[in-house]
């Protein structure tokens, strides 16, 4: 990719540039990971999931991990406070310093005022990705999801199967239903989302402030491939890498 005129990927850490806060929207199983990982790849900023970090700290048995094993095993959101303070704990290191690419956050309107709060004081410009899906295709996507226990690889019966069926692939491992992917969490979790999370693209789209280059771009996200999905996104945000 050519040197970006963002100062992403390839430029040095120190830029004059604003640093870029690109938050992945939609529901649960609208492949807002996968598509993280590919942006990832191609700006060369790090992705931060509010998931995947508080899995971590039930993995880990810490005070953290024990305050929300209950609320994430029945698929309710976990305080705002919380959040909010793991994600600016995080976006204050210095591998987030040019941007960083938000999965799950912000999922209710008080973290994702905070968050426009941080965003101001940093001086950052926020992209919103909108990913739009059908109910019926989310569910189908989630209950065919499975995890590795020992690596934490996904896979999916219909978009990315293992080589051999139930086995993990790196390690040999069987895989297994992430706990908050069975279907009846599943469905409360949709609902949360609904109720929640909702409301907060209706916040962006009136508080976010053109003039300073902040948007939201939605991105049909039904049925084609997670490729053909990346490249929607791509030539939405070609402005952002073309120097
Ligand atoms: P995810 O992997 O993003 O689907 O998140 C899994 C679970 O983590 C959610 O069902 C919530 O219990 C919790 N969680 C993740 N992100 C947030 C957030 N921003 N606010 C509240 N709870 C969250």
């Amino acid at each position: 990719m050519a040197l970006s005129k963002r100062g992403l990927k390839s430029a040095p850490a120190a830029t004059s540039v604003k640093p870029l806060a690109l938050i992945l929207f939609g529901s649960p199983g609208s492949g807002k990971g996968t598509q993280s990982k590919y942006l990832v790849k191609w700006l060369g900023i790090p992705q931060i999931s509010t998931g995947d970090m508080l899995r971590e700290h039930i993995r880990t048995g810490d005070s953290i991990g024990a305050s929300v094993t209950d609320r994430m095993k029945a698929g309710s959101l976990v305080p705002d406070e919380l959040v909010n303070q793991l994600v600016f704990e995080r976006i204050h290191q210095p591998d987030c310093e040019r941007g960083f690419i938000l999965d799950g956050y912000p999922r209710t309107l008080a973290q994702a005022e905070e968050m426009m709060r941080v965003l101001k004081a940093e001086h950052a410009e926020g992209v919103v990705i909108h990913l739009v899906v059908d109910y019926n295709v989310i569910i189908s996507r989630i209950s065919g999801r499975r995890v590795c226990p020992k690596c934490g690889t996904l896979y999916n019966a219909v978009s990315r199967p293992p080589k051999v069926d139930g086995v993990c692939d790196l390690d040999g491992t069987a895989l297994v239903v992430r706990e908050d992917d069975k279907e009846e969490v599943v469905r409360q979790r949709l609902v949360q989302y609904e109720r929640q999370t909702q409301p907060v693209i209706e916040f962006f789209r009136t508080s976010f402030s053109r003039s300073n280059g902040d948007r939201l771009v939605e991105v049909k996200a039904n049925g084609d491939g997670p490729e053909t999905i990346f490249e929607r996104i791509k030539s939405e945000l070609q402005d952002l890498v073309q120097g």
